[in-house]
């Protein structure tokens, strides 16, 4: 078993990683960290736990610790990040001289030699681990997940584009109030209501969609090239997100073999049969009304992006429509890393 920490521990995606990790084949929850105002107490005592499923047994007499590389079990080979984003920006650095850290948080991603890794869209990134090894003098190395909106919809996009020519890409989402944090949305801001800004997240699926089609030279990665717009809104959904993308092709494409090309999709998780690999990464439904995040967001585990109303835009030339439902803290965040971490383990490490 691969000893694994968490950091960011508490908070609504380190639950998750903590309810994805309980009874893992090949990974162990040694370590939990978190803020000074947590640390020290029980893990149970220090967590105000929100989801479905019971907080594990194994957990909850964990002493959380200061997030502090100094404070780390040795023995931890990764260590998962759900950390704020201005605070992982220095720790996470500190902890790849020793540890493995597969984050989540935006503070690294794109960033020269750390690969943002979606693994059935862009595994060959992983390529980028020695330059950043040797650049840096670390042991250990950082390897960071997109933004959840952006996961979902580039699962989505990668069959179609290996299969037709995009050449321009509209979006917009209506995303979940979980991706905000506990904290992160006021019940009285969001009921009865839509919040059309969600600071950051615009720019964030316009630049990492291109860099995870994009292509690797040497070290170097050559995005995608074609524009890319979108518009993002919070939603009162508790979780998943639900975006629907408008996109123009360089030709008339038949639907059915858009469906086609979208369910038969798989990538090198699927043929590694990864731990949290989804059988099929896309699921496409028929249903008007479908799909739906109550319904949809847990589809294979929550690590499915689920597609409907699949159909051409009378406004638009040469064009394809649809709507999809992806889980935010799930394949959008904590069940990503998982899966980066699982190709690590069994390629790399
Ligand atoms: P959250 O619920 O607010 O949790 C934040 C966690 O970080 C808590 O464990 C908190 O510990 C800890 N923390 C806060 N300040 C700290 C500090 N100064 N030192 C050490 N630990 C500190 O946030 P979240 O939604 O889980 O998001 C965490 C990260 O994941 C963010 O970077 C976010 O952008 C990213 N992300 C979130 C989603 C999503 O859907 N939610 C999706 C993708 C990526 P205490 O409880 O002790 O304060």
């Amino acid at each position: 078993m691969v000893k694994v920490g968490v950091l960011g521990a508490t908070g609504m995606v380190g639950q998750r990683f903590i309810s994805l990790l309980a009874g893992h084949p090949d990974f162990e929850i040694a370590a939990l960290a978190a803020s000074g105002k947590s640390a020290g107490k029980r893990y149970e005592d220090a967590t105000t736990w929100y989801l479905n499923d019971a907080m594990p047994e194994e957990v909850k007499d964990i002493e959380v610790i200061e997030t502090d590389p100094a404070k780390m079990d040795k023995d931890v080979e990764i260590v998962f990040s759900s950390l704020p984003t201005e605070f992982a920006a220095k720790v996470e650095k500190a902890y790849a001289k020793d540890f493995v850290v597969a984050s989540n948080a935006s503070a690294m991603r794109m960033k020269k030699d750390i690969p943002l890794v979606i693994p059935e869209v862009n595994p060959q990134f992983l390529d980028m681990i020695d330059a950043q090894q040797k650049h840096n003098n670390w042991d250990g190395f950082i390897v960071t997940n997109p933004n959840c909106s952006t996961i979902a919809m580039t699962l989505t996009l990668k069959p179609i584009f290996d299969n037709f020519n995009i050449n321009r890409l509209y979006v917009s989402t209506m995303q979940a109030i979980s991706g905000a944090g506990y904290n992160g949305v006021p019940s009285m801001g969001i009921l009865d209501n839509i919040i059309p800004y969600i600071g950051g997240e615009e720019e964030k699926m316009e630049s990492e969609t291109l860099y995870l089609l994009g292509s690797l030279d040497g070290d170097e990665v050559k995005p995608a090239d074609f524009p890319v717009s979108a518009s993002c809104h919070r939603v009162a959904v508790v979780d998943g997100h639900t975006e629907a993308v408008f996109l123009e092709l360089d030709e008339d494409v038949d639907i059915e073999k858009v469906k086609k090309v979208m369910s038969e999709f798989k990538g090198l998780p699927q043929e590694l049969g990864l731990y949290s690999a989804p059988e099929h990464p896309v699921i496409v439904r028929e249903e008007d009304d479908r799909p739906q995040p109550r319904m949809d967001r847990n589809a294979s585990g929550g690590m499915a992006a689920t597609v409907g109303r699949l159909r051409k835009d009378a406004a638009m030339e040469n064009s394809l429509k649809y709507v999809l439902v992806g889980h935010n803290t799930i394949r959008g965040a904590a069940g990503a890393s998982i899966l980066n971490a699982e190709l690590i383990n069994k390629q790399i490490l």
